[in-house]
């Protein structure tokens, strides 16, 4: 038999930055019996999560949900909009920026990447991975395109593999301030329910999401959340399409069911998960991650090692990108830490892989997971023979100490 629990005492510490660790209340709600996905339970069930979703992604328009990961709802955001040799903006921000590019490339758009200009000393293999999209970059190459070819400009909002989190409005500004038509596609796997976004204010036309991060569910649904231009625009799309056209899931899903069977245990967990999140209170949630990124932040400072993304104001509340010293290999170090503390980092992705770790600090977390998982990461850098300045877990303990945990201005009337 193979023994799947191989962590011989206390909780293993999943600091990845997703999956996420999944809240004991959300695993009981998915220990339901499955039901029948056409009879009446499940319908009340399906129209709930379809309402509710959409407060997620702040939008009145439909958001469909995949049995898939992350990776099918980029495809569907692609073959609902887009037809055969469609040329697509792409900004290549990271290692999720270049998949998706890659994806559309083999789909037959033809695809323009769009990189950070500058050069860096620690990373000069990847110094556009430093940085978050450039908003002015998207405008100037968008006023060149007057005959209005491009038809869809695609970002990711926060870059997993790095820890930038993009300004998705500023996009949309640009993309105005060009006068073009083209289509904002904005892959929110990660910054979803971590970070605001705001689908319909910042007008994104398909924006794509994914169960495993801020939703805190284990991996296996994903979203598109559908503009009324969007829509339109499937209505003329070309690109091959059975499974992921929108058309029959929208029209179905107005009573709360699917053409295809749902997964329905994690329906159920999603319900869960809603009714955590809106019931804390979405500016809430995004607070409680940026404080607990500022905390992380505060540690690899005390530590001066420096942290992947160059740009303050774009560093991500989802996770922290730490790079290591010349000579140092990253994943030797997050496998020592595995091994000793049981404690899982993610790993540098593409073309930083050994170069960098990643913490996560998102979803179902504390103060104290994240301490531990800082205590975790000194020793095994120290263990690793890193010589850090001083300690990283003393400076968070000082900011977690000095803020509150519940901001002010958001707490809830006693
Ligand atoms: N985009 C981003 C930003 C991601 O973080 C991920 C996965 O981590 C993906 C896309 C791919 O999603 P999946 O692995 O669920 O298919």
């Amino acid at each position: 038999m193979l023994d799947l629990d191989f962590h011989p005492t206390g909780r293993h510490f999943l600091q990845i930055p997703g999956p996420s660790p999944v809240p004991d209340r959300i695993l009981r709600a998915m220990s339901l019996p499955t039901i029948d996905h056409r009879g009446p339970e499940f319908g009340a069930l399906g129209r709930k999560v379809l309402a509710d979703i959409r407060k997620v992604f702040k939008t009145r328009h439909p958001v469909v949900i995949y049995p898939a990961s992350g990776t099918g709802a980029w495809e569907a955001a692609l073959v609902n909009t887009l037809s055969p040799g469609d040329a697509v903006l792409m900004v290549e921000t990271g290692h999720f920026a270049a998949l998706w590019q890659k994806m559309a490339a083999r789909l037959g758009l033809a695809t323009e990447i769009l990189v950070a200009p500058g050069s860096d000393a620690l990373l000069p293999e990847a110094p556009h991975w430093r940085r978050g999209v450039q908003p002015d970059q998207i405008e100037a190459r968008l006023r060149k395109d007057s005959d209005k070819k491009i038809k869809a400009v695609c970002v990711v909002h926060n870059e997993t593999s790095t820890g930038a989190l993009s300004d998705i409005a500023a996009v949309r500004k640009a993309i105005d301030a060009a006068g073009h038509p083209a289509l904002l596609l904005v892959d929110s796997i990660s910054g979803l329910a971590c970070a605001d976004l705001r689908h319909d204010e910042w007008g994104i036309d398909v924006t794509v999401g994914g169960s495993q991060k801020g939703l805190m569910l284990p991996p296996g649904i994903a979203f598109n959340a559908i503009s009324p231009r969007a829509l339109e625009a499937a209505k003329t799309a070309r690109l091959p399409r059975a499974f992921w056209s929108w058309d029959e899931i929208v029209a179905m899903n107005a009573d709360g069911y699917w053409p295809t069977t749902p997964n329905t245990n994690l329906l159920y967990g999603l319900h869960e998960a809603l009714e955590m999140l809106l019931g804390e209170g979405l500016d809430h949630v995004f607070a409680r991650h940026e404080r607990w990124a500022e905390g992380v932040r505060a540690a690899v400072e005390a530590w001066q090692l420096p942290i992947q993304c160059v740009e303050p104001q774009r560093r991500s509340p989802v996770l922290t990108g730490v790079i290591m010293p010349a000579g140092v290999d990253a994943d030797a170090v997050r496998r020592l830490i595995y091994e000793r503390f049981d404690l899982s980092l993610g790993t540098g992705l593409g073309k930083v892989k050994g170069r960098m770790f990643r913490i996560g600090h998102l979803g179902d977390s504390n103060d104290l997971t994240l301490l531990a998982t800082l205590a975790g990461c000194e020793m095994g850098l120290k263990l690793a023979g890193v010589s850090l300045a001083g300690s990283g877990v003393q400076a968070a303990m000082d900011r977690f100490a000095a803020t509150d945990a519940v901001p002010r201005s958001l707490a809830k009337a006693a």
